[in-house]
């Protein structure tokens, strides 16, 4: 059996948070306001209304561009991309077609710790267009649908990646990527559940050692990352099991269904629109200075990959923990701010850092998702995270106290040492009263003791194990087993 190798391009669209529109001055918030209240003749698509750039969102773009390494047009010019459809209110959608903002970058993956370049062709401006809802009348039965201009002219970023990515998993991880990316530069909310982040997959396979690519599918309609790789393994699949039995792959636009988990031919390349793509007369075109992308590029923020190798030297992180805490840069900010407290105002050493990292990535992450509650919104505050582990590093509590403690601190947000006194979790850490509770338990324990006077060493843990029983957890075990080895070895 021949094995093939999957080749994959992906088309990522992303609206920008910018307050106005793209050539307009209406909010661009469309989804906080009533249908076909935030709209004016130009997004309307009336005769003679003229658009004007958006310098904000020339901004951002120009901010992605750099974070995906991407050379900045000098010149740069709109087009119009014709074609008919209800939601598309002037009859073209204006883009640009051969003088992007962005050109040549590329995003380097980690890959079970290798790393990956994948080569990005361009990134360019575009507007979103109206949204349709689909609708059956009560009465007659009839279908209707419902436009909402409100989203019209929205600011949409495009970005294109070379046919470079060879797994749904790649895929995956790029998508991931870029959503981090842009939501560090917080130019886009980048949701793919609520649209602002929306991904077209091409897909082709090649019999392995071929050069040249094979016939590519366009997979449209995945609406979370989820469904991007399984409409990809699928599509490998099929186009897999039409080539081995003998099959040619048609060229085509296949739309993913997620509740059958399959993709179904939407129109074949015959059917695909010729778009007349022409130049904008109504705008002129992008004079992009040398001065404002160097301004725009000292401005720009840490980025994930900079900040997760930054977590993994200063703060002796493994790879998977960074990645972990820079996922998200308000975690990574959360995390930061707490290691400054705990060296600040609670004295501990460098240490620390792995504590709160282990406990921020474990505990706080489970309470996080038990009650749906983002770490940074909840009510453990960075202060409250470098106090817990300063009470542990100087054995207040043991650490399941601490995970008691912390539980307490997510639901009341009262400080973990008033919760420590609240619950009376401090720790027995005083010898002379952990001493006649151990005198205690040897007296209850004979045979453990002859046990260990023939040898079995393990029988001081099982009288660790009644100390801590005894005590309720409360006892600190190192200092305990101190005192119990001690006591047998004078008996
Ligand atoms: P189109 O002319 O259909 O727009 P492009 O060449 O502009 O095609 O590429 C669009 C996207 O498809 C890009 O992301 C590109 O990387 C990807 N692509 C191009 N050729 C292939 C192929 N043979 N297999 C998979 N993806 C491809
Ligand atoms: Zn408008
Ligand atoms: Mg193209």
């Amino acid at each position: 059996m021949i094995k093939y190798e999957p080749v994959i391009g992906l088309e990522v669209h992303a609206q920008l948070k910018t307050a106005s529109k793209m050539y307009c001055s209406c909010n661009s918030d469309y989804q906080n306001a009533a249908p076909n209240t935030r709209v004016c003749p130009v997004c309307l698509g009336l005769p003679g209304a003229l658009p004007v750039i958006n310098r904000e969102a020339i901004k951002s773009i120009i901010m992605i561009g750099l974070a995906l390494n991407c050379s900045i047009s000098e010149y740069s010019k709109f087009d119009r991309k014709n074609y008919t459809y209800p939601d598309l209110m002037k009859g073209y959608q204006v883009s640009q077609y051969d003088l992007p903002v962005c050109l040549d970058g590329y995003m380097d993956l980690s890959i079970e710790g290798t790393s990956k370049r994948i080569g990005i062709e361009r990134v360019h401006m575009e507007e979103d267009v109206a949204k349709l809802s689909h609708h059956i009348d009560s009465v007659s039965g009839q279908g209707y649908s419902l436009v909402d201009v409100n989203r019209s002219g929205v600011p949409l970023v495009e970005m294109v990646s070379r046919p470079d990515i060879r797994s749904a998993e790649e895929a995956r991880q790029y998508l991931i990527n870029y959503q981090t990316i842009l939501r560090y530069l917080g130019v886009s909310t980048a949701n793919m559940d609520e649209g602002s982040f929306r991904c077209d997959a091409n897909v082709s396979i090649r019999p392995e050692g071929q050069k040249e690519f094979g016939t590519k599918v366009e997979i449209k309609n995945m609406n979370s990352f989820r469904s991007v790789f399984r409409a990809i393994e699928y599509e490998l699949e099929r186009q897999s099991d039409v080539l081995s039995s003998g099959g040619r792959v048609t060229q085509e636009t296949r739309g993913w269904l997620e509740d059958k988990g399959v993709t179904i031919s939407l129109r074949s390349k015959e059917e695909a629109n010729d778009y007349r793509y022409f130049p904008e007369p109504d705008l002129p075109p992008l004079s992009i200075s040398k001065n404002w992308v160097s301004e725009i590029a000292s401005s720009l923020p840490e980025l994930p990959s900079t900040k997760k190798t930054r977590f993994m030297k200063q703060y002796e992180l493994s790879e998977y923990d960074s990645s972990l805490l820079t996922n998200s840069y308000r975690i990574a900010d959360y995390f930061e701010k707490s290691v400054s407290i705990a060296s600040e105002e609670f004295e501990l050493g460098k240490n620390s850092a792995k504590s709160i990292a282990n406990w921020t990535i474990t505990e706080l992450t489970k309470l996080s998702n038990e009650y749906s509650i983002e770490i940074y919104d909840s009510k453990v505050t960075p202060n409250h995270l470098a106090e817990l582990i300063s009470l542990i590093e100087k054995n207040v509590i043991g650490t399941p106290q601490g995970k008691t403690v912390l539980a307490e601190v997510f639901v009341s947000g009262d400080a973990p040492t008033r919760v420590v006194e609240k619950l009376g979790l401090a720790q027995i850490s005083n010898s002379s009263e952990l001493d006649s509770i151990v005198i205690t338990v040897i007296s209850e324990n004979p045979n453990a003791v002859a046990d260990y006077k023939s040898g079995k060493e393990t029988a001081a843990k099982f009288l660790v194990g009644q100390v801590m029983k005894a005590t309720q957890g409360k006892a600190n075990p190192s200092v305990v087993s101190g005192i119990i080895v001690e006591h047998l070895k004078s008996m």
